[in-house]
Protein backbone atom coordinates (compact mmCIF):
# COMPACT_ATOMS: atom_id res chain seq x y z
CA UNK A 1 0.00 0.00 0.00
CA UNK A 2 1.44 3.68 -0.79
CA UNK A 3 1.15 6.96 1.63
CA UNK A 4 0.15 9.13 -1.44
CA UNK A 5 -1.34 7.28 -4.70
CA UNK A 6 -1.48 10.39 -7.44
CA UNK A 7 -4.40 8.90 -10.26
CA UNK A 8 -3.39 11.27 -13.43
CA UNK A 9 0.34 11.60 -14.65
CA UNK A 10 -0.52 15.29 -16.67
CA UNK A 11 1.87 18.25 -15.20
CA UNK A 12 -0.37 18.14 -11.81
CA UNK A 13 0.46 14.25 -11.22
CA UNK A 14 4.24 14.47 -11.99
CA UNK A 15 4.31 17.64 -9.71
CA UNK A 16 2.45 15.80 -6.51
CA UNK A 17 4.81 12.59 -7.01
CA UNK A 18 7.87 14.89 -6.89
CA UNK A 19 6.41 16.92 -4.30
CA UNK A 20 5.36 13.20 -2.37
CA UNK A 21 8.57 11.27 -3.03
CA UNK A 22 10.88 14.10 -2.02
CA UNK A 23 8.85 13.57 2.22
CA UNK A 24 10.58 10.07 2.04
CA UNK A 25 6.94 8.76 1.51
CA UNK A 26 5.60 5.10 -0.47
CA UNK A 27 4.81 7.26 -3.59
CA UNK A 28 2.99 5.50 -6.58
CA UNK A 29 1.41 7.28 -9.84
CA UNK A 30 -0.91 5.82 -11.70
CA UNK A 31 -2.11 6.79 -15.04
CA UNK A 32 -3.92 6.47 -18.58
CA UNK A 33 -1.58 8.25 -20.53
CA UNK A 34 1.82 9.86 -18.60
CA UNK A 35 1.87 13.49 -20.05
CA UNK A 36 -1.17 14.06 -20.48
CA UNK A 37 -2.41 17.04 -22.79
CA UNK A 38 1.19 18.63 -22.69
CA UNK A 39 1.40 15.17 -25.00
CA UNK A 40 -1.02 16.82 -27.65
CA UNK A 41 0.49 20.40 -27.79
CA UNK A 42 3.22 21.69 -29.92
CA UNK A 43 4.65 25.07 -29.18
CA UNK A 44 4.17 26.47 -25.16
CA UNK A 45 5.53 29.35 -24.62
CA UNK A 46 4.36 30.00 -21.57
CA UNK A 47 6.25 27.91 -18.99
CA UNK A 48 7.49 30.54 -16.70
CA UNK A 49 11.12 30.69 -17.08
CA UNK A 50 10.99 28.33 -20.05
CA UNK A 51 10.94 30.75 -23.15
CA UNK A 52 10.10 27.96 -25.65
CA UNK A 53 9.57 24.28 -25.51
CA UNK A 54 7.28 21.74 -27.18
CA UNK A 55 4.89 19.01 -25.45
CA UNK A 56 6.51 16.05 -26.33
CA UNK A 57 9.63 17.29 -24.95
CA UNK A 58 7.87 18.52 -21.20
CA UNK A 59 6.05 15.40 -21.36
CA UNK A 60 9.54 13.46 -21.20
CA UNK A 61 10.70 15.94 -19.45
CA UNK A 62 7.78 15.32 -16.57
CA UNK A 63 8.55 11.84 -16.58
CA UNK A 64 12.52 12.12 -16.12
CA UNK A 65 12.03 13.78 -13.43
CA UNK A 66 9.46 12.12 -11.69
CA UNK A 67 11.87 8.49 -12.09
CA UNK A 68 14.45 10.83 -10.38
CA UNK A 69 12.68 9.77 -7.10
CA UNK A 70 11.40 6.34 -5.59
CA UNK A 71 7.90 6.56 -6.92
CA UNK A 72 6.41 3.96 -8.64
CA UNK A 73 5.21 5.16 -12.02
CA UNK A 74 2.65 2.44 -13.35
CA UNK A 75 1.50 3.84 -16.83
CA UNK A 76 -1.33 2.56 -19.08
CA UNK A 77 -3.43 2.47 -16.16
CA UNK A 78 -7.17 3.72 -16.21
CA UNK A 79 -8.92 4.03 -12.82
CA UNK A 80 -12.59 2.79 -12.98
CA UNK A 81 -13.91 3.23 -9.38
CA UNK A 82 -12.77 4.77 -6.16
CA UNK A 83 -13.72 3.30 -3.03
CA UNK A 84 -12.96 5.67 0.38
CA UNK A 85 -11.59 4.69 3.30
CA UNK A 86 -14.17 3.30 5.78
CA UNK A 87 -13.04 5.17 8.52
CA UNK A 88 -11.17 8.61 8.68
CA UNK A 89 -6.98 7.24 8.89
CA UNK A 90 -8.04 4.32 6.82
CA UNK A 91 -6.95 3.40 3.22
CA UNK A 92 -8.71 4.35 0.36
CA UNK A 93 -8.85 2.09 -2.62
CA UNK A 94 -8.87 2.59 -6.56
CA UNK A 95 -9.57 0.07 -9.04
CA UNK A 96 -8.55 0.27 -12.62
CA UNK A 97 -9.33 -1.30 -15.82
CA UNK A 98 -6.92 -3.67 -15.76
CA UNK A 99 -8.32 -5.27 -12.57
CA UNK A 100 -5.53 -3.79 -10.82
CA UNK A 101 -6.19 -2.46 -7.26
CA UNK A 102 -4.38 -0.50 -5.32
CA UNK A 103 -4.44 1.12 -1.73
CA UNK A 104 -3.14 4.22 -0.16
CA UNK A 105 -3.82 5.95 2.70
CA UNK A 106 -3.89 9.33 0.60
CA UNK A 107 -5.29 9.81 -2.70
CA UNK A 108 -4.29 12.94 -5.53
CA UNK A 109 -6.60 12.51 -8.04
CA UNK A 110 -5.03 14.57 -10.79
CA UNK A 111 -7.02 13.10 -14.17
CA UNK A 112 -7.38 16.08 -15.72
CA UNK A 113 -9.86 17.55 -18.48
CA UNK A 114 -10.58 16.96 -22.53
CA UNK A 115 -11.16 20.04 -24.75
CA UNK A 116 -14.75 19.47 -26.80
CA UNK A 117 -13.78 19.10 -29.95
CA UNK A 118 -16.57 20.17 -33.06
CA UNK A 119 -16.13 17.07 -34.92
CA UNK A 120 -15.90 18.04 -38.49
CA UNK A 121 -13.79 17.33 -41.00
CA UNK A 122 -10.49 19.01 -41.27
CA UNK A 123 -10.36 19.71 -37.20
CA UNK A 124 -8.05 17.01 -36.58
CA UNK A 125 -6.01 17.25 -39.27
CA UNK A 126 -5.16 20.69 -38.58
CA UNK A 127 -4.55 20.64 -34.76
CA UNK A 128 -1.97 22.79 -34.08
CA UNK A 129 -1.64 23.56 -37.69
CA UNK A 130 -4.29 26.48 -37.06
CA UNK A 131 -6.93 24.30 -34.65
CA UNK A 132 -6.84 25.64 -31.30
CA UNK A 133 -8.31 25.20 -27.93
CA UNK A 134 -6.72 27.38 -25.56
CA UNK A 135 -6.35 31.52 -25.82
CA UNK A 136 -4.40 31.77 -22.82
CA UNK A 137 -1.55 29.61 -24.71
CA UNK A 138 -2.05 29.60 -28.54
CA UNK A 139 -3.20 33.52 -28.99
CA UNK A 140 0.03 34.76 -29.42
CA UNK A 141 0.84 33.10 -32.36
CA UNK A 142 -1.97 34.48 -34.18
CA UNK A 143 -0.70 38.28 -34.00
CA UNK A 144 -2.08 39.93 -36.61
CA UNK A 145 -3.85 37.19 -38.44
CA UNK A 146 -7.35 36.33 -38.80
CA UNK A 147 -9.20 34.47 -36.71
CA UNK A 148 -12.38 32.29 -35.87
CA UNK A 149 -14.18 31.48 -31.70
CA UNK A 150 -16.46 28.76 -32.18
CA UNK A 151 -18.49 28.94 -29.47
CA UNK A 152 -20.51 31.65 -27.94
CA UNK A 153 -20.66 30.72 -24.53
CA UNK A 154 -18.66 32.35 -21.69
CA UNK A 155 -15.22 30.76 -22.81
CA UNK A 156 -15.65 31.51 -26.46
CA UNK A 157 -16.83 35.18 -25.88
CA UNK A 158 -14.32 35.46 -23.22
CA UNK A 159 -11.83 34.07 -25.66
CA UNK A 160 -13.08 36.63 -28.35
CA UNK A 161 -12.75 39.42 -26.47
CA UNK A 162 -8.87 38.30 -25.25
CA UNK A 163 -7.93 37.75 -28.65
CA UNK A 164 -9.48 40.95 -30.33
CA UNK A 165 -6.43 42.73 -28.42
CA UNK A 166 -3.45 40.31 -30.25
CA UNK A 167 -4.89 39.28 -33.83
CA UNK A 168 -6.46 41.16 -36.51
CA UNK A 169 -8.83 40.05 -36.77
CA UNK A 170 -11.73 37.91 -34.58
CA UNK A 171 -15.17 36.53 -36.36
CA UNK A 172 -17.18 34.29 -33.41
CA UNK A 173 -19.74 31.80 -34.59
CA UNK A 174 -22.45 30.48 -32.59
CA UNK A 175 -24.95 27.82 -33.37
CA UNK A 176 -27.51 29.07 -31.74
CA UNK A 177 -29.73 31.71 -32.97
CA UNK A 178 -28.28 34.21 -29.47
CA UNK A 179 -24.95 33.37 -27.30
CA UNK A 180 -25.48 32.33 -23.95
CA UNK A 181 -22.18 34.31 -22.76
CA UNK A 182 -23.19 37.14 -19.43
CA UNK A 183 -24.86 40.06 -20.85
CA UNK A 184 -21.73 41.72 -19.73
CA UNK A 185 -19.59 39.83 -21.58
CA UNK A 186 -21.44 40.09 -25.02
CA UNK A 187 -21.68 44.26 -24.49
CA UNK A 188 -17.75 44.25 -24.49
CA UNK A 189 -17.63 41.73 -27.55
CA UNK A 190 -20.12 44.02 -29.33
CA UNK A 191 -17.82 47.25 -28.66
CA UNK A 192 -14.72 45.66 -30.56
CA UNK A 193 -14.03 47.07 -33.65
CA UNK A 194 -12.43 44.45 -35.11
CA UNK A 195 -15.11 41.37 -34.39
CA UNK A 196 -17.98 40.26 -36.22
CA UNK A 197 -20.32 37.92 -34.60
CA UNK A 198 -22.39 35.07 -36.72
CA UNK A 199 -25.40 33.27 -34.97
CA UNK A 200 -27.27 30.62 -35.90
CA UNK A 201 -24.21 28.70 -38.20
CA UNK A 202 -23.44 25.46 -38.10
CA UNK A 203 -19.31 24.96 -38.25
CA UNK A 204 -19.04 22.30 -41.36
CA UNK A 205 -15.84 21.89 -42.21
CA UNK A 206 -12.39 23.14 -41.04
CA UNK A 207 -10.09 24.30 -44.18
CA UNK A 208 -6.05 24.08 -45.21
CA UNK A 209 -3.77 24.02 -47.75
CA UNK A 210 -1.95 20.30 -46.52
CA UNK A 211 0.06 22.21 -44.46
CA UNK A 212 -2.47 25.10 -42.28
CA UNK A 213 -5.32 26.24 -41.87
CA UNK A 214 -6.59 28.65 -44.20
CA UNK A 215 -10.16 28.72 -44.41
CA UNK A 216 -13.90 27.71 -42.57
CA UNK A 217 -16.64 26.58 -43.74
CA UNK A 218 -20.28 26.78 -42.35
CA UNK A 219 -23.68 26.66 -42.97
CA UNK A 220 -26.24 29.06 -42.13
CA UNK A 221 -28.59 27.14 -40.64
CA UNK A 222 -31.64 29.44 -41.41
CA UNK A 223 -31.24 29.27 -45.23
CA UNK A 224 -29.19 26.23 -45.55
CA UNK A 225 -26.40 28.45 -47.50
CA UNK A 226 -22.81 27.28 -46.73
CA UNK A 227 -20.62 30.09 -46.89
CA UNK A 228 -16.58 30.01 -46.47
CA UNK A 229 -14.35 32.77 -44.57
CA UNK A 230 -10.61 32.68 -45.18
CA UNK A 231 -8.67 32.74 -42.01
CA UNK A 232 -5.58 31.62 -40.37
CA UNK A 233 -6.67 30.02 -37.08
CA UNK A 234 -9.57 28.59 -35.48
CA UNK A 235 -10.59 28.87 -31.61
CA UNK A 236 -12.48 25.89 -30.59
CA UNK A 237 -14.39 26.86 -27.34
CA UNK A 238 -17.33 24.68 -27.47
CA UNK A 239 -16.74 23.31 -23.45
CA UNK A 240 -13.86 21.80 -21.58
CA UNK A 241 -15.01 18.18 -20.15
CA UNK A 242 -13.27 17.13 -16.33
CA UNK A 243 -12.36 13.21 -16.76
CA UNK A 244 -14.39 12.55 -13.24
CA UNK A 245 -16.99 10.28 -15.28
CA UNK A 246 -14.95 7.25 -13.38
CA UNK A 247 -16.20 9.28 -9.63
CA UNK A 248 -19.66 9.77 -10.34
CA UNK A 249 -20.66 6.71 -8.21
CA UNK A 250 -17.96 7.88 -5.31
CA UNK A 251 -18.95 10.27 -2.55
CA UNK A 252 -16.58 13.27 -4.10
CA UNK A 253 -18.27 16.34 -4.22
CA UNK A 254 -18.28 17.40 -7.92
CA UNK A 255 -19.26 20.64 -9.41
CA UNK A 256 -22.29 21.00 -11.27
CA UNK A 257 -19.83 20.85 -14.61
CA UNK A 258 -18.65 17.79 -13.13
CA UNK A 259 -15.33 19.34 -12.15
CA UNK A 260 -13.75 18.11 -8.52
CA UNK A 261 -14.55 20.31 -5.59
CA UNK A 262 -11.33 21.13 -3.28
CA UNK A 263 -10.42 23.27 -0.63
CA UNK A 264 -7.34 25.95 -0.19
CA UNK A 265 -4.88 22.45 0.11
CA UNK A 266 -6.45 21.21 -2.28
CA UNK A 267 -8.74 18.36 -0.25
CA UNK A 268 -11.94 16.67 -1.73
CA UNK A 269 -15.07 16.59 0.40
CA UNK A 270 -13.80 13.32 1.29
CA UNK A 271 -10.79 13.36 4.41
CA UNK A 272 -7.27 11.85 3.07
CA UNK A 273 -8.52 12.55 -0.73
CA UNK A 274 -7.07 15.12 -2.62
CA UNK A 275 -7.38 16.54 -6.25
CA UNK A 276 -4.98 19.07 -8.54
CA UNK A 277 -5.19 20.38 -11.68
CA UNK A 278 -7.39 20.35 -14.60
CA UNK A 279 -9.49 18.00 -13.09
CA UNK A 280 -10.89 20.50 -10.10
CA UNK A 281 -12.58 23.95 -9.60
CA UNK A 282 -9.74 25.53 -9.94
CA UNK A 283 -9.73 28.42 -12.92
CA UNK A 284 -7.75 29.10 -15.27
CA UNK A 285 -6.25 25.72 -17.24
CA UNK A 286 -2.45 26.37 -17.70
CA UNK A 287 0.80 23.87 -17.20
CA UNK A 288 2.09 26.18 -14.45
CA UNK A 289 -1.02 26.62 -12.90
CA UNK A 290 -1.64 22.73 -12.80
CA UNK A 291 1.83 22.22 -11.84
CA UNK A 292 1.42 24.86 -8.72
CA UNK A 293 -1.45 22.84 -7.88
CA UNK A 294 -0.35 19.35 -7.82
CA UNK A 295 2.49 20.75 -5.32
CA UNK A 296 0.05 21.82 -2.92
CA UNK A 297 -1.69 18.92 -3.16
CA UNK A 298 1.00 16.61 -2.35
CA UNK A 299 2.01 18.91 0.56
CA UNK A 300 -1.89 19.18 1.96
CA UNK A 301 -1.45 15.05 1.78
CA UNK A 302 2.03 15.14 3.75
CA UNK A 303 0.26 17.40 6.27
CA UNK A 304 -2.74 15.10 6.44
CA UNK A 305 -0.73 12.10 6.72
CA UNK A 306 1.57 13.49 9.38
CA UNK A 307 -1.88 14.09 11.41
CA UNK A 308 -3.89 10.59 11.10
P1 LIG B 1 -3.81 16.54 -17.91
O1 LIG B 1 -2.65 17.13 -18.61
O2 LIG B 1 -5.12 16.45 -18.61
O3 LIG B 1 -3.37 15.08 -17.41
C1 LIG B 1 -4.31 14.17 -16.94
C2 LIG B 1 -3.66 12.84 -16.67
O4 LIG B 1 -4.63 11.94 -16.11
C3 LIG B 1 -3.13 12.12 -17.91
O5 LIG B 1 -1.99 11.39 -17.55
C4 LIG B 1 -4.28 11.19 -18.29
O6 LIG B 1 -3.88 10.09 -19.05
C5 LIG B 1 -4.71 10.76 -16.90
N1 LIG B 1 -6.05 10.21 -16.78
C6 LIG B 1 -7.23 10.71 -17.23
N2 LIG B 1 -8.26 9.90 -16.87
C7 LIG B 1 -7.71 8.88 -16.16
C8 LIG B 1 -8.22 7.72 -15.50
N3 LIG B 1 -9.54 7.45 -15.45
N4 LIG B 1 -7.35 6.90 -14.88
C9 LIG B 1 -6.01 7.13 -14.87
N5 LIG B 1 -5.47 8.22 -15.49
C10 LIG B 1 -6.31 9.07 -16.11
N6 LIG B 1 -1.18 25.03 -21.07
C11 LIG B 1 -0.18 25.93 -20.95
O7 LIG B 1 0.13 26.37 -19.84
N7 LIG B 1 0.49 26.36 -22.07
C12 LIG B 1 0.23 25.91 -23.33
O8 LIG B 1 0.85 26.32 -24.31
C13 LIG B 1 -0.82 24.94 -23.46
N8 LIG B 1 -1.19 24.50 -24.69
C14 LIG B 1 -2.16 23.54 -24.78
C15 LIG B 1 -2.45 23.03 -26.04
C16 LIG B 1 -3.38 22.02 -26.18
C17 LIG B 1 -3.67 21.47 -27.57
C18 LIG B 1 -4.06 21.51 -25.03
C19 LIG B 1 -5.06 20.39 -25.16
C20 LIG B 1 -3.79 22.06 -23.79
C21 LIG B 1 -2.84 23.07 -23.64
N9 LIG B 1 -2.54 23.63 -22.39
C22 LIG B 1 -1.52 24.53 -22.29
C23 LIG B 1 -3.26 23.23 -21.17
C24 LIG B 1 -2.45 22.26 -20.34
O9 LIG B 1 -2.02 21.20 -21.18
C25 LIG B 1 -3.28 21.74 -19.18
O10 LIG B 1 -3.73 22.81 -18.37
C26 LIG B 1 -2.47 20.80 -18.29
O11 LIG B 1 -1.96 19.72 -19.05
C27 LIG B 1 -3.32 20.25 -17.15
O12 LIG B 1 -2.58 19.33 -16.41
P2 LIG B 1 -3.28 18.20 -15.54
O13 LIG B 1 -2.16 17.40 -14.98
O14 LIG B 1 -4.25 18.81 -14.61
O15 LIG B 1 -4.15 17.31 -16.54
Amino acid sequence: AFDVLVVGGGPAGAAAAIYAARKGIRTGVAAERFGGQVLDTMAIENFISVPYTEGPKLAAALEQHVTEYEADIMNLQRAVKLIPAADQGGEHEVEFESGARLKSKTLILSTGARWREMKVPGEAEYRNKGVAYCPHCDGPLFKGKRVAVIGGGNSGVEAAIDLAGIVGHVTLIEFMDEMRADAVLQKKLRSLPNVEIILGARTTEVNGDGTRVNGLTYEERASGEIKRLELEGIFVQIGLVPNTEWLTDSPIELSPRGEIVIDERGMTSVPGIFAAGDVTTVPYKQIVIAMGEGSKAALGAFDYLIRH
